[in-house]
């Protein structure tokens, strides 16, 4: 077969982690070649759903804030730069009893609590609210009385399509080569020094470094001691019918986080900000382990109806039993919910890139650009370097 083409770095996997590596390689001055086996944006992997949750008190820990400041900086200016809206400020309310905050959340028990330290020790505008408080000022809310909240007045909802497609609109723009339908098998050759070949069902590619983001597939695609890090999971997403829209539009409705310490302790949702006609809920699951390849696409009515009692019946006013939509999607999780951004453990010139455990989105954009900027061999401007976890 003969080379397809030859780049300085090759981004495989164009999803919400690499099309910003590559917009950003790009943008710097790179011959970037960028590989999807699909065309993203698509519903195959972790980046669909219309929606999704931004927030900048990270209660998965302090090391994240930077990271997500730079994000929404980066996510404004690609909004300038295109004309699309990406990033709705609706206000984002957690959750909690001090009961059910003991839970780990994301990989951290005291989650609410870490956030409100968060935000008190990164200056970010928040309020803490009675059960009450909340009731009042969110009637779509109906919290018990050993319930809080924290109130954060910028998080909100990114279109995680629309920032995949700008994102590669302008790497494409700044000269990336984007191949769509191309299946990366395998990571062939890796010299020291001498680049990398990768097989594809096109024919070779060779290019000076190779980055990996291929999201849920990754685990499969590195040797088996570091797969053995991720878990594939199935995540299922409802938008359930109500008689009272109005409670769930944005400005009276916030992006919400509720953990009330029930089976699955905890739900989050939107409001009504996408095409489809209900509220968007959905819960995140650990025990559905799968893979890309095997996973059970289709949600049953009853995953619809266990959703509804367990979590949404009796917390969310006017919500009915009724989905008008359900969907699934693929997390990529690690044990501690830490993202993994590191060497590949035994190929030369190849870094790995996951932004995963549920909460990578909101921080992709500068995850991608600090990445890009690490192979520019200019100086990132978030630190990355507590996830570099893989090479042991
Ligand atoms: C239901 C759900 C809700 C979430 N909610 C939030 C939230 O509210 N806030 C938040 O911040 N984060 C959230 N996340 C997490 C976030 O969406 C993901 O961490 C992020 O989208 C992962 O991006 P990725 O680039 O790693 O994967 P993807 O976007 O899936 O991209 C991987 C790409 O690699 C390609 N690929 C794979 N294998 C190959 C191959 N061999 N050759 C070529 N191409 C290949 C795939 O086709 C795909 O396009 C959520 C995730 C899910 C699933």
């Amino acid at each position: 077969m003969s080379l397809v083409g030859s780049a300085d770095v090759a981004v495989v996997g164009l999803g919400a982690v690499g099309s910003a590596v590559a917009r950003h390689l790009a943008e710097g001055g790179a011959r970037v070649i960028g590989l999807d086996r699909f065309r993203p944006p698509h519903d195959r992997g972790s980046s669909h759903g219309s929606t999704r949750i931004t927030r900048l008190a990270i209660g998965e820990g302090d090391a994240f804030v930077p990271i997500v400041q730079r994000s929404h900086a980066l996510w404004r200016e690609l909004e300038a730069r295109t004309g699309e809206t990406l990033m709705t400020t609706t206000g984002g309310l957690v959750i909690a009893s001090a009961a059910s905050d003991a839970r780990p959340y994301h990989g951290q028990a005291g989650f609410f609590e870490q956030t409100v330290r968060a935000a008190e020790r990164f200056g970010i505008a928040h309020e803490r609210l009675s059960a009450h408080e909340i009731r009042r000022q969110f009637p779509a809310f109906m919290p018990a009385d050993d319930e809080r909240g924290y109130w954060e007045r910028d998080a909100g909802i990114l279109v995680p399509e629309r920032c995949v497609a700008m994102q590669l609109q302008q790497a494409a723009v700044h000269g990336a080569d984007l191949r769509y339908g191309v299946d990366v098998s395998e990571i062939a050759a890796a010299h020291e020094g001498g680049g990398a070949t990768l097989v594809t069902d096109s024919g070779p590619v060779v290019a000076a470094h190779v980055v990996l983001a291929t999201g849920a597939w990754l685990p499969a695609m590195l040797p088996a001691a570091a797969g053995a890090r991720f878990a594939v999971q199935r995540q299922v997403l409802h938008w359930f019918a109500t008689d009272m829209p109005v409670l769930y539009e944005a400005g009276r409705c916030p992006v919400f986080i509720w953990m009330h310490g029930g089976e699955g302790q905890a739900f989050y949702g939107f409001p009504k900000a996408d095409a489809h006609a209900g509220v968007k809920v959905a819960t995140e699951q650990a025990e559905h382990v799968t893979t890309p390849e095997a996973v059970q696409r289709a949600v049953s009515a009853q995953e619809t109806a266990r959703t509804f009692d367990t979590h949404v019946r009796g917390r969310l006013r006017s919500l009915s039993a009724r989905s008008v939509h359900d969907a699934t999607c693929l997390y990529t999780s690690t044990a501690d919910g830490r993202f993994v951004i590191d060497r590949h453990p035994t190929l030369a010139n190849v870094t790995v890139v996951s932004a995963c455990s549920g909460h990578g989105f909101k921080h992709s954009a500068a995850v991608g650009e600090a990445v890009a900027d690490g192979l520019l061999g200019k100086t990132p401007r978030v630190d990355l370097s507590m996830f570099a976890t893989l090479a042991g």
